[in-house]
C-alpha cells in the first residue's frame, strides 16, 4: 500500500525586542554569564507583577501581518501550568483560546521536483509567550540558567499541511526569511532563536482520516528537522507495514548525535496545563489604528522580492540569496538604481565584491560602501578604466579600504599605458587631419592642439597629453618647442 505522510509544525521564535517580556531585563542573552540578566519578576518571585511588552506585542502583530494571519482585536494571556526546573514560576505566559492573530499562509517554492507551481502551508495561529530557561546537563549534575527566562516567543502554529521532510525544511526557511524580513525575529538557528516541534502521522493515499501523530520536540536546525522527520516517518511506515499503525500519540525525543529518537511519553493533551486567563495582566487590545501600522509597516517580502529580482533577469539562486539577506538586498539595490542596470549590479555585487570579501575575510559591513561601488562603476563607464582594471581596482578597494579614484591615481591606472596602442592612435589623428598637419608643418605649432584633442577623443580622455604631444613632434620630425 502507498502511505502519504502528514507533517504539522509548531515553531518557537526568539522576538528581537530589546527587553524581555514581562520585566526590563536585556533580552539579548547569548554569551552572557548565567543567572546574569534575571530581575524578581522573570524569577517569578512572589509580591511581583509581570508588565507586558508593548514592542514584543508590536512585533508579534507584525509577523501575523506578513503572515497573512486575522490579527484579533481582543486576545489575552493565560497562565499554561506544568513543573520544570528551568521554569522557576512555575507556569509559562502563553495565549489559550484568545491568540494575537488567527490564520495565514505561507507558501514556497519547492526546489526540485516536478511540481512546477508553489505549495502553501497553512497556519492555524500565532501566538505571544515567554520563554523558559535553560537546562544544562555536565559531569554528572543539571544547572539552571534562568537568563533565557521570560524571553518573548511567537509560536507559530501550523495546520498538518506539510507532506515530506523536504517540505518541512523549505516551509521553516520560508519562515524564518519573512520574520527576518520584518524585524520580528533574527531567527538565528545557531543561537537557538527559533526551535520546532513537528508532528507527523501517516494513513493510507486516498485517505481523509487523521491518525495518532508522533510529536518530536525541540528540534533546532534544519537539519534536525529533516533528519529526525525521516527517521520517523520510518519507524511510522514500518508499524503500518507490519499491519499494527500506532494507536496513540507519542513525545519523541530526537537524539541529534546519534540520529535516532527516543519515544518518551504520552503526549501531553491541554487539560493536563490547567490553562486559565492569567489574573495579573488584564485582558489586550488591538486597535484600528494599531492593525493598520502592522500591516502598512511589512515593507516588500521575501517572495515578492525573489519575484521582483527574477523578473529583472537576474539568476534564480541570485534571486534567493537576495531575498534572504535584506542587508544585502539594500546594498544590492543601491548599486543597481544608481547603475540602472540589475543584471551588471549582479555580476559586480554577488560576484565580484562577494568573492573579495570572501577572500579577505570580510563583511559587507567592512567593505566599500554602495556609493564606493558606483563610483568605480563610474570610471569604467567613462572609459577611464576599462571592465578588467575594474575588477583589480574593486580587489584593492576591499583589502586596502581606499576608494576608486585612489587606487587610480596611485597606480597610474586611469591611462593609457600601451605606447604602441597610444602610436596607432596618434598615426590615426595624422593622417585623418591633413590640414592640422600641413599647419604644423608650416610653423603653427597650435595646430597640434587639434590632434591631441582627436587623441583624447579617441581614448575618451584617458591618454596622457604631454604624451601625445612628443609623439605627434617625433612623427612629424618638427623641431621640439624648447
Ligand atoms: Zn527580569
Ligand atoms: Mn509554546
Amino acid at each position: 500500500m502507498e502511505y502519504e505522510t502528514i507533517i504539522g509544525l509548531e515553531v518557537h521564535a526568539q522576538m528581537n525586542t530589546k527587553t524581555k517580556l514581562f520585566c526590563g531585563c536585556d533580552n539579548d542573552a547569548f554569551g552572557k554569564m548565567p543567572n546574569t540578566t534575571v530581575c524578581p519578576i522573570c524569577m517569578g518571585h512572589p509580591g511581583t507583577l509581570p508588565a507586558p511588552n508593548c514592542d514584543a506585542t508590536e512585533k508579534a502583530a507584525r509577523a501575523a501581518a506578513a503572515l497573512g494571519c486575522t490579527l484579533s482585536n481582543d486576545h489575552h494571556f493565560d497562565r499554561k501550568n506544568y513543573f520544570y526546573p528551568d521554569l522557576p514560576m512555575g507556569y509559562q505566559i502563553s495565549q489559550y483560546d484568545f491568540p494575537i492573530a488567527k490564520g495565514g499562509k505561507i507558501e514556497f517554492s519547492p526546489l526540485t521536483d516536478h511540481r512546477s507551481s508553489s505549495v502553501r502551508c497553512r497556519l492555524t495561529r500565532l501566538h505571544v509567550e515567554n520563554d523558559a530557561g535553560k537546562l544544562i546537563h555536565a559531569a554528572g549534575r543539571s544547572y539552571c540558567d534562568y537568563n533565557r527566562a521570560g524571553t518573548p516567543l511567537m509560536e507559530i502554529v501550523t495546520e498538518p499541511d506539510l507532506r515530506s521532510a523536504a517540505d518541512a525544511v523549505l516551509f521553516a526557511q520560508e519562515l524564518q526569511r519573512i520574520l527576518r524580513a520584518v524585524n520580528a525575529s533574527d531567527a538565528d538557528m545557531e543561537k537557538g532563536m527559533m526551535r520546532f516541534d513537528a508532528s507527523i502521522s501517516l494513513r493510507p493515499r486516498g485517505a481523509e482520516k487523521l491518525h495518532p501523530r508522533s510529536e518530536i520536540k525541540n528540534l533546532n536546525s534544519f537539519k534536525s528537522l529533516e533528519r529526525a522527520l525521516i527517521f520517523e516517518e520510518k519507524r511510522l511506515r514500518k508499524l503500518w507495514e507490519g499491519g499494527t499503525p500506532q494507536a496513540r500519540e507519542v513525545t519523541v525525543h530526537w537524539n541529534d548525535e546519534q540520529g535516532i529518537g527516543i519515544i518518551m511519553r504520552e503526549k501531553e493533551s491541554s487539560a493536563d496545563y490547567r490553562y486559565f486567563p492569567e489574573p495579573d495582566i488584564p485582558p489586550l487590545r488591538l486597535d484600528k489604528e494599531a492593525i493598520r501600522r502592522a500591516a502598512s509597516e511589512i515593507g516588500e517580502l521575501p517572495g515578492e522580492r525573489q519575484s521582483r529580482y527574477v523578473a529583472d533577469g537576474l539568476h534564480t539562486d541570485q534571486a534567493m540569496l537576495l531575498a534572504g539577506d535584506f542587508a544585502l538586498a539594500t546594498y544590492f539595490d543601491v548599486v543597481a538604481q544608481a547603475i540602472n542596470d540589475p543584471k551588471r549590479a549582479a555580476s559586480i555585487v554577488l560576484t565580484q565584491l562577494m568573492g573579495f570579501l570572501k577572500a579577505a575575510g570580510k563583511n559587507f559591513a567592512s567593505g566599500p560602501s554602495p556609493d564606493a561601488v558606483i563610483a568605480l562603476l563610474a570610471f569604467i563607464d567613462k572609459k577611464i578604466i576599462g571592465a578588467n582594471a575594474g575588477k583589480n581596482i574593486l580587489e584593492k578597494m576591499v583589502v586596502t579600504g581606499k576608494n576608486a579614484a585612489e587606487i587610480i591615481q596611485e597606480e597610474k591606472l586611469g591611462r593609457v599605458t600601451d605606447a604602441k596602442e597610444l602610436e596607432k592612435t596618434v598615426r590615426r589623428a595624422i593622417e585623418a587631419n591633413p590640414k592640422a598637419v600641413a599647419d604644423i608643418h608650416a610653423g603653427k605649432e597650435k595646430a597640434k592642439a587639434a590632434l591631441i584633442g582627436f587623441v583624447m577623443k579617441e581614448t575618451r580622455g584617458a591618454a596622457e597629453p604631454t604624451e601625445v604631444q612628443r609623439m605627434i613632434t617625433e612623427m612629424l620630425h618638427t623641431p621640439k618647442k624648447s
